[in-house]
């Protein structure tokens, strides 16, 4: 079996309960983690696991950390996606394994081998590798605040465009495409739209986590509208999953002119306002012509990227793009 086959997933009320005996082979794991959380499950997590914790609180991300504290075996990320980052990153320096405990469903990171950095504002991706164990307790979640479900939700949604995009530039552009892969994404991608259950939401950005590390890129749930989220970072830090589906209709509304969209942009947007996310320019204080250089800006993201971006396929020019924002009132 592959490492990447060998990743264990324990998604449950109370799972929490269980991190004793997934810690049985290690004597002194590190915990990264933040005040909040360690206030709240610091005391618990002390009582039940009998190896020497160590607890790291927000640290700054520099190399070398793990070295300072002697005996470190395993490395856990406690909490959300900052300290989940920060776990994948110090455990990739130290060459140890890491357990991802997840506080919160805010996005597709919680399983990935992939930590998101962020330099001079500006976001970009790390590869490290992928965990060991994802212990996701659904009683914690559930205690998580709503924006960050919400959060979640987009993410997931925005395989809407993502996979459209990816099968259309497999076809027209020769990117790989691994059906097996893609048949996982869009499973999840159905799961969360058809059932609003947190479970069903903490299963699916899991398993789209781990579908990018199986496929060896962010390809499958990451297009055209995590792009201009990536341009968005450079003014504005919101969550990545409410930026990234913000953007899906706008991508969602050119696949569906290249015929490539098996769900309307309109669709979406409607979903997204039951679901109480911001899908207009007002909501996020921009300006169309905000909107339009974050959508050049991620157009440069894609070529970059050697990535085929459905705006390129349909030669979308400002006055097209300007239209689009109009129709899906933006
Ligand atoms: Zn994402």
């Amino acid at each position: 079996m592959s490492e990447k086959d060998s990743i264990r997933v324990i998604i449950a009320d109370d799972a929490i309960n269980q991190l004793d005996s997934v810690l049985t082979d290690y004597k002194r794991p590190l915990i990264i983690s933040d005040v909040m959380i360690f206030d709240k499950y610091g005391a618990h997590v002390e009582n039940l696991v009998k190896a020497d914790v160590i607890w790291s609180i927000s640290p700054d991300y520099k190399k070398g950390l793990v070295a300072r504290f002697s005996g470190v075996d395993i490395i856990l990320g406690f909490g959300g996606g900052k300290s989940i980052d920060l776990a994948k990153l110090f455990a990739s320096d130290a060459g140890l394994e890491w357990v991802s405990v997840p506080t919160a469903a805010s996005h597709d990171g919680i399983a990935s081998d992939v930590a998101s950095v962020m330099h001079n504002s500006y976001r970009y991706s790390v590869k490290c590798k992928q965990p060991k164990l994802v212990l996701a307790d659904l009683t914690i979640i559930s205690t998580a605040p709503k924006i960050l479900t919400r959060s979640g939700i987009g993410d997931i949604i925005s395989k809407t465009s993502s996979l459209a995009e990816w099968r259309l530039a497999s076809e027209c552009a020769g990117e790989p495409l691994d059906e097996k892969i893609y048949g996982t994404v869009d499973h999840s991608l159905e799961a969360v739209l058809r059932d609003g259950g947190l479970g069903t939401l903490v299963r699916s950005v899991i398993e789209t986590g781990m579908a990018m590390t199986a496929f060896g890129s962010s390809r499958p749930c990451s297009g055209t509208e995590h792009a201009i989220s990536h341009a968005m970072d450079r003014r504005m830090q919101s969550l990545h999953g409410l930026q990234v589906a913000f953007a899906t209709p706008l991508s969602l509304y050119f696949l569906e002119e290249a015929g490539y969209a098996k769900h309307s942009s309109r669709g979406i947007v409607e979903f997204m306002r039951r679901k109480m996310m911001p899908t207009t320019l007002r909501e996020l204080d921009m300006s169309r012509d905000l909107f339009l250089d974050d959508i050049h800006h991620a157009l440069k993201i894609m070529e970059k990227r050697n990535r085929y971006s459905v705006l390129k396929h349909c030669k979308a020019t400002d006055t097209d793009i300007l239209n689009a924002i109009s129709e899906l009132n933006y």
